[in-house]
């Protein structure tokens, strides 16, 4: 029986996503042993749901909305991979710490050539910035997956062990792929 997947992205680049990508025609195999039920890189950009065996996870947490999809993830995915550097350990995306957050948004919205009124919008329905994290830093991960982006290669290595039942290592040559 084929082993369902899902993805989803959190603050980064979708880098990781594009080296997933990468695998071309290696894609049309890996299909025959699961099923994408949820991503962002499809037209049927949708959500994951309850009881997916596997979830690649991108990116950094870095406000309300990307711990909101990370914490949905985990409830959705029996095994989440913490997938490309900014997940496993907040990469680049963790550089924004080093400036407070209302410095940031007055760069953004103030100081700025194409500010429009001048003022930091504070509707109620946008994120709430976070300092950005890692996704082990918000919810359990099972397997790491490091990389800026993971090579193709470690990726088809990891999605086969875990699609045979088996824990991947990053023991050996996983991290000699780039
Ligand atoms: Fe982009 Fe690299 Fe972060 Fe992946 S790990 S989201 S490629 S910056």
């Amino acid at each position: 029986m084929k082993k369902t997947l899902a993805s989803d992205w959190l603050a980064g680049c979708s880098g990781c996503h594009m080296s997933l990508l990468d695998l071309d025609e290696r894609l049309l195999a890996l299909v025959e042993h699961v099923d994408l039920t949820a991503t962002p890189i499809t037209d049927l950009k949708r959500p994951a749901e309850a009881g997916v065996d596997i979830g690649l996870l991108e990116g950094a947490v870095n406000n309300s909305s990307t711990e909101t999809v990370a914490r949905r993830m985990r409830r959705c995915c029996k095994t989440l991979v913490a997938f490309g550097d900014c997940a496993v350990f907040g990469g680049i995306v963790t550089l924004r710490n080093r400036v407070p957050a209302a410095d940031a948004l007055r760069r953004a919205y103030i100081e700025t050539e194409t500010t429009v009124d001048g003022r930091i919008p504070r509707d109620e329905e946008l994120a709430v910035i976070q300092p950005a994290r890692p996704v082990g830093d918000v919810v359990a991960v099972d397997v790491c997956l490091p990389g800026c982006p993971p090579a193709s290669d470690a990726i088809e290595h990891v999605l086969a062990e875990l699609i045979a039942g088996r824990t991947p290592s990053l023991k050996g040559t996983l991290l000699d792929w780039h």
